[in-house]
């Protein structure tokens, strides 16, 4: 460890260079070591060595044979062996003055609890009696002696855990004490005896035991539970572990030593401060294992106050090397304090934010440092649901919060019981919702933990695995809920006398630890006034590329601008008419049999949508409103052909046998208005509706309806010009594919305008635009630039007609397949293909460029996926838009792209 300026020299890279060979905890214990941190002594086997010994086998399946190692790594380990010996004066198997060490993996990224560790290595009959002479200690020695048999059995022979907890649980029982630490010296010297006869593989000779850990460690690399966790952490598969050997340093030594584990900052909030778990008289697994009841950290500086003011100011020091929130493992040894390792800490989305706004404010990172630390889908946390007040209240009253425990992972996750991971796994896939109960949680769960909803555990504190996976992930847990007794077998769970059994519903609040039965209703949060506006408006700062909203009500309109839009880039007007109370309406514009009915059905329209339109204006004032016409074709706004043949089947067997009068005259109305019905259903019948008659065609072809909507669109900007306001209505032209049809359009929307100004004696500046939605469109783009100010693409149809794939049913068909088997590297319907679609998006670039104050977004759902914000970024587009909850997204991802 160190040696740290050497291996810099030698490397002649970066510190991430130095991560990638010596791993994380290597290269921080390493780096600890050269701070004058207190470090036990040891060395690292880099993952070079990890990579030689697998040789490139990547499978659990063909692991290399145990004994395998190649000889001039092993020399290496006994010539760093011998340099550990001689710093400590002790000798590794030599029973007058044993050393005594760790072998624990330590990968390039961390990956909590998802690889192998064996302490206390170089233990057996002869060293144990040395030891015991040495510190006259029998019980510490052989509690030391029965964790080594225990964990390299586990770990490096591949035996059941269980065999080893009957033991010491019968040990115990005999004794008639509840934990291992009341078993006398002469209990766990029966323990060890027992243990070796359960492991009788087990070797005495420690350098055997020293050469199978390392193998062992290097093994677990592809160990089936590391490579999940790769997988679903997007952690690359060949990098290899680093192993850490290192002097033992004893947390269970009596009172005056203790083990604990803490964040510099809290993991949860992000709140200044120690926050971690200690235990006297311990070894560092049992904290985290969550067997033993923990103490808060605080309540170390109680018991040993100048030892916590050395770990406080350490930690002090760790953050302003690291320029980050550090996870800490330490060990006091007979009044001694020990660092055990440092790494940048774990966090959920709130802390995220929290702590990079906080490092900036504090000088230890920059602002735009700050900008980078947190990712995307962090700030997307804050637009998940959390429990609503009411909801909570509620369920408090009628007695249905049932337990707390740790708040360990925040948001709400609302599901129904499941209790073993596989379960849930295939119930998640089946699109339902969970909730993953376990006493505690392995790294064996973590496919469950990560198909559920939410987490919850029995056992475990705030460090724990649950804890700790859950945070990363994103998902909402609550851990040691020790109210909560949980049945695996009879697969329910019981809080004194109430029962929940599988598949019953709970909801929890990972922010307060609550758990409650029932379905609870959840919201989403509101943004403004916290550390994420903080960080928002720095990441404003940086980015280049606009952010608008696509918001078809004002209720969007305002919520998008209040997360921070600049516009709305699109509103679907078409989503307007679907409201219950305006579709008859627009079934009978389409029912009309001619202009003058349709324009009497329009009528009654317009005031709708001039009140939705004031209504944008008003949200968005000062702003500018691109309203888009029409879309979709007619038969949308009609019952399917199935639905309408169904209905009149019906009443035709319900005239049959209807009893009245009244009744027979009721049901023949019903019956002839759904005969019209269908036999319009059926003359706007198409083969192809998304190639049909949709889009601009649809205004060329019924211009009434482009009459009334941009009537509508200037009568509201009127209105709101009138009463103080700044409207900035541009008008959208969609699908469009030719510079025929929208010269066509566009005479009749400047005609309308300038009839609306003339009748209200106003006037404004007002922009026309077409949507960029096929590929003739972007390659005619010049053509299409003569007659509009702006262009929006339209991703998802361009994608469509790019592809030639259903942007409607795709990604439920062999879309999927293709995803998996890697046929396509990427799903183009959410992240923009580069290759096809982003190079006719360039042509429109390019034939906007041409015409000062040309603007080019894009709308589509790409405009609010981070990767493809990154792109739009990189191609000058002007702006990105995207749904209202996305914008705060758009916004960081925009401004990460900047920097
Ligand atoms: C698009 O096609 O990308 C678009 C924004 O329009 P819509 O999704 O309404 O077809
Ligand atoms: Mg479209």
């Amino acid at each position: 460890f160190d040696e740290l300026d050497t291996v810099e020299q030698t490397l002649g890279g970066t510190w991430d260079d130095v991560r990638g060979l010596l791993g994380g905890k290597g290269a921080n214990l390493a780096e600890m070591t050269r701070l004058d941190i207190p470090v036990p002594p040891g060395f690292t086997v880099t993952t070079q060595a990890c990579l030689r010994y697998l040789d490139g086998d990547n499978t659990v399946d063909q692991a290399p044979a145990p004994g395998s190692m190649p000889a001039e790594i092993w020399d290496q380990v006994l010539e760093a062996l011998r340099a550990t010996e001689h710093k400590l004066g002790k000798v590794f198997g030599d029973p007058t003055t044993p050393l005594l060490v760790s072998c624990r993996s330590g990968a390039k990224f961390s990956m909590p609890g998802m690889m192998d560790t064996v302490l206390n290595i170089g233990l057996n009959d002869d060293t144990a009696k040395g030891l015991i002479d040495r510190s006259g200690d029998e019980h510490f020695v052989y509690d030391s002696y029965r964790r080594l048999i225990q964990m390299f059995g586990t770990v490096v022979l591949g035996l059941r855990d269980e065999l080893f907890e009957n033991v010491l649980s019968a040990a115990r029982t005999t004794r008639g004490v509840a934990s291992d630490a009341e078993l006398t010296a002469a209990d766990l010297r029966g323990v060890v005896a027992r243990f070796r006869e359960i492991a009788p593989q087990f070797p005495t000779d420690p350098y055997e035991q020293l050469r199978m850990a390392i193998e062992a460690v290097f093994r677990s690399w592809n160990g089936r539970r590391a490579i999940d966790y790769r997988t679903a952490a997007g952690i690359a598969h060949d990098l290899g572990t680093a192993v850490n050997v290192q002097a033992m340093v004893f947390g269970n030594l009596g009172e005056q030593s203790a083990t604990g584990v803490a964040m510099t900052r809290s993991g949860a909030t992000g709140a200044p401060g120690l926050e971690g778990d200690f235990l006297l008289n311990a070894q560092g697994e049992d904290v985290v294992s969550g067997t033993r009841a923990t103490l808060p950290i605080q309540s170390l500086g109680k018991v040993m106050p100048r030892l916590y003011a050395e770990l406080q100011e350490m930690a002090g020091r760790l953050e302003a090397r690291y320029h980050d929130m550090q996870d800490i493992e330490f060990t006091i040894e007979d009044g001694t304090l020990w660092m055990l390792q440092t790494r940048d800490g774990k966090r959920t989305a709130t802390a995220a934010v929290r702590i990079a706004v906080d490092l900036a404010n504090e000088g230890l990172i920059t602002r735009a440092t700050a900008v980078r630390r947190v990712s995307p889908a962090q700030i997307d946390f804050f637009l998940h649901p959390q429990l609503s007040a009411v909801a909570r209240a509620t369920a408090i009253e009628e007695g249905r919060l049932v337990a707390t425990g740790l708040n360990v992972s925040p948001g709400a996750a609302v599901g129904a019981v499941v209790f073993d991971p596989d379960t849930a796994q295939r119930l998640a896939a089946d699109g339902r919702k969970i909730i993953l109960v376990r006493p505690e949680t392995k790294p064996d769960d973590v496919h469950g933990m990560l198909a559920a909803q939410g987490i919850l555990t029995t056992r475990g504190g705030r460090t724990s695995h649950a804890a700790l996976v859950a945070r990363q992930f994103g998902k909402p847990a609550v851990v040691g809920v020790s109210a909560l007794e949980v049945d695996l077998v009879g697969h329910r769970a019981l809080v004194g006398d109430l029962e929940i059994a599988e598949g019953d519903w709970v909801s929890l609040d990972g922010g307060t630890g609550q758990v409650f039965l029932g379905q609870l209703d959840t919201f989403v949060p509101d943004i403004s006034d916290s550390w994420l506006s903080t960080l928002l408006s720095w990441a404003d700062d940086y980015r280049r590329l606009g952010v608008r909203a696509n918001a078809d009500y004002p209720v969007d309109a305002q919520r998008a601008r209040a997360n921070g839009a600049e516009g709305i880039g699109l509103c679907r007007t078409e989503h307007m008419f679907f409201a219950t109370d305006r579709l008859p309406l627009m079934q009978k514009m389409i029912m009309s049999g001619s202009t003058t009915e349709r324009r009497e059905a329009l009528d009654e329209l317009q005031p709708l949508q001039r009140s939705d339109f004031l209504g944008l204006f008003r949200a968005m004032d000062g702003l500018p409103v691109i309203i888009r016409l029409v879309d979709p074709p007619l038969h949308e706004f009609l019952p399917t052909f199935e639905e309408l043949s169904h209905r009149i089947t019906d009443a035709k067997i319900r005239l049959s046998a209807a009893a009245s009068l009244d009744e027979i005259d009721g049901l023949l109305t019903r019956l002839r208005h759904d005969e019209d019905l269908l036999g319009r259903v059926e003359a706007l019948r198409e083969s192809n509706p998304m190639l049909g008659l949709r889009g601009v065609r649809l205004a060329l072809r019924y211009p009434e309806i482009l009459q009334m909507q941009v009537r509508a669109i200037f009568e509201a900007a009127c209105d709101a010009l009138e009463a103080g306001g700044d409207p900035h209505p541009e008008v959208m032209v969609p699908l469009t594919t030719d510079a025929g049809e929208l010269a066509a359009a566009r005479t009749v929307i400047d005609a309308e305008a300038a009839a609306v100004f003339a009748e209200r004696g106003v006037s404004m500046p007002y922009q026309v635009g077409t949507m960029v939605e096929t590929p003739r469109a972007a390659l005619t783009a010049p053509k299409l630039a003569a007659h509009a100010d702006f262009f929006s693409v339209g991703s998802n149809d361009l994608t469509q007609t790019t592809y030639g794939l259903s942007r409607d049913d795709a990604e439920t068909s062999f879309l999927v397949d293709y995803l998996r088997t890697g046929v396509y590297d990427h799903d183009p319907f959410t992240s923009i293909d580069p290759e096809g679609v982003g190079a006719l998006i360039d042509l429109a670039i390019d034939a906007a460029d041409l015409h000062e104050g040309f603007e080019v977004g894009v709308c589509g759902e790409h405009g609010g996926d981070p990767t493809s914000i990154g792109w739009c970024h990189e191609h000058g587009l002007t702006y990105v838009s995207c749904s209202p909850l996305r914008v705060p997204v758009a916004r960081l991802a925009a401004a990460q792209a900047a920097l």
